[in-house]
């Protein structure tokens, strides 16, 4: 018999990096597979799953506004490059038989569903993986609020943010052998000691409205199925 997994409805944020396996840029198509597979596993357990990926492995605004280019232009490329990463991401997903919509902040009805709540939250009913894309729809924003905003709005019990590390340390562990893993912290000490878990108006929107993220990482096998089934190292963000 299978583990009674335990949360129903979760959000996975990746980052757009996560994509890019050793490349240092774009997708690398393997690692977009591993990715899916760990997610089919826990689509396997009967929870429903959000997933929002980030752009940076494309654009990001940031980068491009520092380099003369106007910011909200910058910010809509990198949010035109999270739906790339989407659609490679469903590609994945329904290679291995799970179902999947990406759905849009910004309208391009030929590539990817408009975001409605109420539809989306039919998907999710349905078993169907939801890849929310062009993060907010907004400029000056990132896709980790993103994932905090369409979390709640899916009322998802809990955030997975998947890292390159198990969790959220006082130092970063792969500069500094001696860093330290909490298991948990709450969100104002995430916010007081600048931890790098996601940038501050997400961790602030999960907070006020007690929404809380696991950190985990993602390149351990089986990692974000063995969270589910209570197992596994990480840190709870409450
Ligand atoms: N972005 C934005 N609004 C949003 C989400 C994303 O403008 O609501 C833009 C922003 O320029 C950002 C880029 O999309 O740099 C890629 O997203 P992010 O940096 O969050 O990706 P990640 O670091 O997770 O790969």
């Amino acid at each position: 018999t299978q583990p009674k997994p335990t949360y129903k409805r979760v959000m996975l944020k990746i980052s757009g990096e996560a994509l890019m396996g050793d490349q240092g840029f774009g997708l690398h198509p393997p690692t977009v597979e591993r990715i899916a597979r760990e997610v089919q596993s826990v689509r396997d357990l009967g929870v429903e799953i959000c997933m929002v990926i980030g752009g940076g492995n494309i654009f990001r605004g940031l980068a491009g506004s520092a380099q003369g280019m106007e910011r909200t232009t910058a910010d809509y490329m990198g949010m035109l490059a999270t739906v790339m990463n989407a659609l490679a991401m469903q590609s994945a997903l329904e290679g291995l038989g799970v179902f999947t919509r990406v759905i849009s902040a910004i309208r391009m009805d030929e590539v990817a569903e408009p975001y409605i709540r109420r539809r989306a939250v039919r998907h999710l009913e349905k078993g169907r993986v939801c890849i929310f894309a062009a993060g907010t729809g907004n400029p000056y924003f990132t896709t980790d609020t993103a994932a905090t905003l369409r979390a709640n709005e899916m009322a998802c019990e809990v955030i997975f943010k998947g890292t390159k590390v198990d969790g959220v340390y006082d130092r970063d562990p792969l500069k500094h052998p001696g860093a330290t893993r909490y298991d948990d912290i709450t969100y104002d000490d995430v916010l007081v000691k600048n931890l790098k878990v996601m940038d501050a108006s997400a961790i602030a929107l999960a907070r006020d409205n007690d929404l809380p993220i696991i950190v985990f990482s993602l390149d351990e096998p089986g990692g974000f199925r063995g969270i589910l089934a209570g197992q596994g190292t990480y840190t709870i963000v409450h």
